[in-house]
């Protein structure tokens, strides 16, 4: 089959390597028919981090099911189906809890599977034209009928959508309440579509990019643009000197000033200063536990310059880590089914497979116009059996 594979820094290739096969009885194979770039990927391709070469990238994937395994049941063959990143059990003592992002089973001395990802286990990606899906009653969200003609839609679902509505979660978002959101990259703007569907009365979004603020302002954000003035007292304006309620990152320890040098502990410091005192925080962007390649020393060792003091003063609290996208995906899905969300408002760019080297220079880059790429590995069948997800 033809898949994207991680070869070293900023270089990924379209390679024939063997069809993703079934291993267990557990297991289904799905023809990936959607499939996206993820800003998590960009960490790999720009080698921040021990990605192995060799690595099928990719996992926000959505495809059609071509075999199950004897022990599955509920998964039929010809179903279309959205996979959240995160590769979970269903059984152990975390995902029981409903943290499927830290399953204790799928990835041996570790919590937390997820696929073609860095240090998340051996399982590959789907930016390729087939996936062995582990678990496969877990962990597939079976979609409905005309979910076919809206893929772009539904392909949110596996990760960018769920993610940025985690952080308004983490951060106890209530209606009526205000929002400050640092980053505008695709997790940031789901932040503030999720955070304008649960009724905040205002949500601001910081990054200095001109085509993701402009999205932000087409969702109804309050575009904050820090390479004006400073952010926090951008914010502090617009909250009457208050601060805003409740704050989401979405950036990362790759955050960097306008000029493009990284201070990885940025976002979170503004962010404090940022909201008002005993306000909540939600940090989704990725702080790894080491990152060798950083310019700064402390982020080396996975560590940063935090305000403590001030986030202690204020009395806040915060919430952190990787989305447990099963917790969301179903009701986010309803969403889209009933015609009240559509977050393939994203989607600048759809591309074939072939065309993926190409999409993550682009991407990458942060080219003006590149908020997100979905890429389509095979055409989707019309399928056979009919899907009646709302039965399973
Ligand atoms: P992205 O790189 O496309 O977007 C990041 C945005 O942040 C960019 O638009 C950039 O201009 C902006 N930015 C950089 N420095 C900034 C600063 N100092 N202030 C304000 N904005 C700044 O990535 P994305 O896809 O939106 O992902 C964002 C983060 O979320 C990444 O770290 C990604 O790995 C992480 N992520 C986490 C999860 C999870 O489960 N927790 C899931 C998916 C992605
Ligand atoms: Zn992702």
């Amino acid at each position: 089959m033809k898949a994207l594979v991680y070869e070293g820094p900023r270089n990924v290739k379209i390679k024939n390597v063997p069809d993703a096969k079934m291993e267990k009885p557990t297991d289904a194979l799905v023809k990936i028919t959607t499939t996206n770039i993820c800003g998590s990927d960009l960490h790999m391709y720009e080698g921040r981090t021990n990605v192995e070469k060799g690595k099928i990238l990719g996992h926000e994937n959505l495809g059609e099911v071509i075999e199950v395994g004897k022990s599955v049941y509920r998964v039929k063959v010809g179903d279309l189906v959205c996979l959240p990143f995160n590769v979970s059990c269903g059984y152990c003592e975390n995902c029981e809890r409903g943290y499927t992002s830290a399953c204790l089973e799928v990835n041996p001395g570790k919590a937390g599977g997820a696929y073609g990802y860095a240090g998340m286990g051996p399982y590959e990606g789907g930016q390729a034209e087939f996936l062995r899906v582990p678990f496969a009653d877990f962990n597939c969200l079976v979609l409905p009928e005309e979910a076919e003609e809206k893929q772009n839609d539904y392909v949110m679902l596996a990760d960018i959508w769920p993610t940025g509505y985690h952080a308004t979660e983490l951060a106890g978002v209530m209606p009526g309440e205000s929002v400050v959101i640092y980053g505008a990259g695709p997790v940031g703007l789901f932040a503030a579509y999720s955070a304008i569907i649960k009724g905040a009365s205002q949500v601001m979004v910081v990054d200095r990019l001109q085509d993701r603020l402009a999205l932000a302002r087409k969702i109804g954000a309050t575009p904050i643009d820090d390479s004006e003035s400073s952010p926090v007292d951008q914010v502090l304006e617009l909250t009457d000197g208050k601060g805003a309620d409740t704050g989401c990152e979405c950036v990362g320890y790759q955050a960097h000033d306008v000029k493009g040098h990284e201070h990885p502990n940025m976002t979170l410091n503004n962010l404090v200063s940022s909201v008002r005192p005993t306000g909540r925080l939600g940090v989704v962007g990725v702080f790894p536990p080491e990152d060798p390649k950083s310019p700064d020393s402390l982020e080396k060792e996975g560590q940063i310059a935090f305000d403590i003091g001030n986030f202690f003063d204020k009395g806040l609290t915060m919430g952190s880590g990787q989305c447990n996208v099963k917790k969301y995906n179903r009701r986010l899905s309803k969403l889209i089914e009933t015609g009240k969300a559509k977050p393939s408002f994203l989607v600048s760019h759809e591309l074939g497979l072939d065309e993926a080297e190409d999409a993550y220079k682009h991407f990458d880059a942060r080219e003006n116009g590149w908020t997100k790429v979905v890429l389509k590995p095979a055409a989707a069948a019309k399928c056979e059996r009919s899907r009646k997800a709302a039965a399973r």
